[in-house]
């Protein structure tokens, strides 16, 4: 198991009079001392716009920029750093992707084929593309264990220009066949669009073996700060693409009624950039990287089964989708008979237990299996097997406090 927690300056937080254990790590995790001193000495000795001015701060700021982006590019294994965008967030690449690709190229006969448990990033952005051009929405339903179906692979059909899909589910928490749906999509015509938001924190990151055409996800999900997200996409399908955001520095030439634009990935990049995240995203990635990805992905998985076995043997607990460590990063979706998500939550918050509770932006998902609030508890690289018992001992005690007498 990994021993990490002398790092995580947060965990010693006492709420309530227990010690925080913190399970929430789906929504966002908590960052580590080297990359908050990352953040602290870029605020203090580099800071400048970079790509700027020919003055040392932006200099050293516009260095460290770049630094971070090519850290990006290793750790995803991007062929290039022209293919390597900094957003803000996994929403944000993908509403880029929505609306710099598929809006201008979509038409009405065509579909997107997206899985019924995607987050709403992955599924709001799709319903626009469709309204705007007239192609339709198509849901691969999933089975109950929220595994793929041979009807849900053969939607994915001749007229499919899209196949979007999460890589890891926030509410199944499932590790998908990512190579299979890409070879999948790719074979009709289609590319492949991948949300990595819950993938790329937990386990090693391929893009040129996974061959998607996109690839999204979130910084703030894998120690590094807030808004700051990438977007990998292969370099001959973003030069063909037109701008997302207009403004400074995506521009190469501005006339009073034309401009040219910036090569890639500054195309794509418009307005003053989030160094502070860059540079939080490049110390967060040398920090797992440090630990190793296969180490975390094994950490999570002992933290999963230990869990998994504990929650079966309590009554009234009911587990969404599989159950089989193996195929699941740290994610546990449940409901308790009786008890609503958000009133377990707030009981399991008084012991210092923090889940997340309702529908985890997955509404259609939650309408579909007629579930339309959860609780979910995530784990991440600091997170232990004791707080997973104490977890398992708190649990039981939801029902009771709501006046339950079994
Ligand atoms: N996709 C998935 C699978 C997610 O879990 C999340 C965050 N919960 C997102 C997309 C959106 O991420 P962000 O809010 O950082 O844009």
């Amino acid at each position: 198991m990994l021993n990490v927690r002398k790092d995580f300056p947060i965990l010693t937080k006492v709420h309530n009079g227990h010690q925080i254990v913190y399970f929430d790590n789906a929504a966002t995790t908590q960052k580590p001392y080297q990359v908050i001193h990352a953040i602290v000495d870029l605020l203090e000795h580099h800071n400048g716009n970079p790509h700027r001015g020919a003055h040392v701060l932006s200099i050293e700021a516009g260095e460290l920029y770049d630094e971070a982006r090519e850290a990006v590019r290793k750790f995803i294994n991007a062929a290039s750093t022209e293919e390597v965008i900094f957003v803000r967030n996994t929403t944000e690449a993908l509403n880029l992707v929505a609306r710099s690709y598929a809006e201008p190229r979509l038409k009405k006969g065509d579909k997107i084929v997206i899985p019924i448990s995607e987050h709403h990033s992955d599924l709001v952005t799709w319903q626009r593309v469709c309204q705007k051009t007239g192609a339709e929405l198509d849901y691969m339903y999933l089975d109950e264990e929220g595994h793929f179906t041979e009807e849900d692979l053969a939607k994915i059909d001749d007229k499919t220009k899209i196949v979007a899909f999460a890589a890891v589910s926030n509410v199944f928490g499932m590790k998908r066949p990512v190579k299979e749906i890409v070879a999948k999509a790719h074979a009709v015509g289609a590319i492949a669009i991948v949300d990595g938001a819950q993938s790329t924190p937990h386990m090693k990151t391929d893009v040129q073996d996974m061959d998607c055409d996109f690839f999204a996800f979130s910084g703030h999900k894998m120690c590094g700060s807030a808004s700051t997200g990438v977007l990998y996409g292969k370099k001959a399908i973003l030069e063909g693409m037109e701008p997302f955001l207009l403004g400074g520095d995506m521009i190469e030439y501005v006339k009073e009624q034309s401009t040219t634009f910036n090569e890639l990935p500054f195309k794509f990049e418009a307005g003053s950039q989030n160094v502070e995240g860059a540079v939080a995203l490049h110390a967060a990635i040398d920090y797992l990287e440090d630990l190793g990805m296969d180490n975390i992905e094994a950490h999570e998985e002992e933290l999963t089964r230990h869990c998994l076995e504990g929650m079966k043997r309590i009554p009234h607990i009911h587990i969404i989708g599989s159950t089989d460590p193996a195929e699941k990063t740290g994610v546990i979706t449940f409901t308790i008979d009786g008890v609503h998500p958000h009133d377990a939550a707030t009981i399991l918050d008084s012991f210092g237990i923090a889940i997340r509770s309702g529908h985890h932006c997955a509404q259609p998902l939650g309408a579909h299996l007629g579930v339309e609030a959860s609780n979910r508890a995530s784990f991440y690289i600091y997170n232990t097997l004791e707080e997973v018992d104490y977890f398992l001992e708190k649990l039981p005690l939801v029902r009771k406090q709501m006046g339950f007498k079994d």
